[in-house]
């Protein structure tokens, strides 16, 4: 890189997720100028993409522009653009930029913040059949498949078919799959109640399935139990300890015993997105760099992987992927490299401050775990309402979410039930 002393320290972000948001606002008062480099357009609040795949919410709702962030911040440029290459010889990212071919762009410290994907724990065969949710799309094509089921089973004259259609899998009882089989429950048995004069979707089968021997294993089993009935009190069908050992387009074999459904949702594991194999750092099962306990990789110069990407232990256990982590890693490395930039000592360890795990169960029910703190019921998930709307980005997807909440629990309608005319479907 050329010595030139009116030259800024360039600091990369590759992902515009949690922590790389975090980390950017972090350096907005740095002197350094700050790249946010990510493949899509706009920043999404992961936790409500649920609410999207079952109609709650549309889109726009959940997410932001990235450029939004360019206008708040002078010291920030947002490039769309995806990174396919790292040299930390060359010091530069390697970035497909559409319409432009490859580009390298020079950086004086790098953020690898690029979340994670949906793992298939070696079957990758199943994601045709079974896709995850992970993004918009996922969410629109999800929603797409729930609401053209129903259309088909309508449709159809065929038992066999019908009861096909309206049998839907979701593999995984972590909180995405829990939190979307009670929406779905709710979705079938409010808002459609009435929709069909062919079909009653009272007897829809929603089955709940996992590998595990309980529904949210990181949480205590005295929550997961009460989970457990909930779920089955909105007429989820739970079945634990049993794994997966096939999904193709007609459904699912699990446990040895075949379960024919038209729609089966991936809601299992995650792995690292694969940028942090590429900056030569050991990885752990799941794809996810080891850093030391300042997030930074071993044996290079300024380069830091946070959030879902990065595998940090504390007191011996591994730091989750949610995303309270991803935006406290995100803040300490900004402030690390802030200070590091201005002379000053930077604090050397990341501490995680764990402010507590929820799952959001249909309407009125949540559960709250915080050590040995724990709540569940209506107040929490008032509680967990508040939360959710405090945490989106900004004001009009705060006021734009609110509204459409306290339309649906008053009227049980769901306003985004739209089935996009060439919808991306896997398999029907
Ligand atoms: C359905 C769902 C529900 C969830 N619910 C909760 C919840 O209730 N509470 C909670 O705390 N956590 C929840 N999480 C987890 C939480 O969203 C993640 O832990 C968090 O998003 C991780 O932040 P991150 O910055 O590491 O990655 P992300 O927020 O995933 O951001 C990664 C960014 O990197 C970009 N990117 C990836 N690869 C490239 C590339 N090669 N080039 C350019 N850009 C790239 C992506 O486009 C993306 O914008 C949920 C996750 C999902 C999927």
């Amino acid at each position: 890189m050329r010595a030139d002393a009116t030259r800024k320290p360039q600091v990369i972000i590759v992902g515009g997720g949690f922590g790389g948001v975090a980390a950017a606002r972090a350096l907005r008062h740095s002197h350094a100028e700050v790249l946010i480099i990510d493949r899509r357009n706009h920043h999404i609040f992961q936790p409500l993409l649920y609410q999207v795949a079952t109609a709650v919410l549309s889109p726009a709702e959940i997410a932001v522009p990235l450029r939004q962030l360019e206008a708040r911040q002078p010291n920030l440029s947002v490039l769309l653009a995806e990174v396919i290459g790292v040299s930390l010889a060359e010091r530069a990212v390697e970035a497909a930029v559409p319409n432009e071919g490859t580009r390298k762009l020079p950086f004086d410290y790098l953020v690898v913040a690029t979340g994670s994907r949906p793992s298939y724990f070696g079957h990758d065969e199943f994601a045709r059949f079974a896709p995850g949710l992970k993004d918009l799309s996922d969410a629109e094509a999800i929603r797409a498949k729930i609401l053209s089921a129903f259309e088909r089973a309508d449709a159809t004259e065929s038992q066999n078919e019908r009861e096909r259609q309206m049998t839907f899998v979701l593999v995984g009882a972590g909180p995405t799959g829990v939190e979307l089989a009670a929406s779905l429950a709710h979705l079938i048995r409010v808002t459609l109640r009435k929709n069909f004069r062919n079909i009653d979707p009272a007897k829809t089968r929603i089955i709940l399935l996992d590998a595990a021997s309980r529904v949210l294993p990181t949480f205590s089993t005295q929550v997961s139990s009460a989970v457990t009935r909930r779920l089955q009190e909105l007429g989820v069908q739970v079945t634990t300890g049993v794994k997966v050992d096939a999904v193709d387009q007609n459904g699912v074999t699990a446990g040895g015993s075949r379960i024919p459904s038209a729609t089966v949702l991936w809601t299992a594991g995650v792995m690292a997105s694969p940028i942090p194999s590429l900056l030569g750092a050991k990885t752990d099962r799941a794809g996810r760099a080891l850093v030391d306990s300042s997030l930074r990789v071993a044996d290079t110069r300024g380069v830091f992987v946070i959030g879902d990407a990065a595998s940090v232990v504390q007191n011996e256990h591994p730091i989750p992927g949610v995303a309270q982590a991803a935006i406290q890693e995100g803040r300490f490395v900004g402030r690390a490299i802030g200070s590091e930039l201005d002379g000053r000592a930077a604090h050397s360890h990341f501490r995680y401050f764990n402010l507590g795990n929820m799952a959001v169960v249909g309407t009125n029910y949540a559960v709250l775990e915080r050590g040995r703190l724990q709540t569940s019921g209506f107040l929490t998930w008032i509680i967990g309402t508040v939360i959710h709307v405090l945490s989106l980005p900004q004001l009009q997807n705060r006021l734009r979410v609110q509204t459409q909440w306290l339309w649906s629990y008053f009227t049980g309608q769901r306003s985004s039930r739209l089935i996009p005319e060439r919808a991306p479907f896997v398999v029907s």
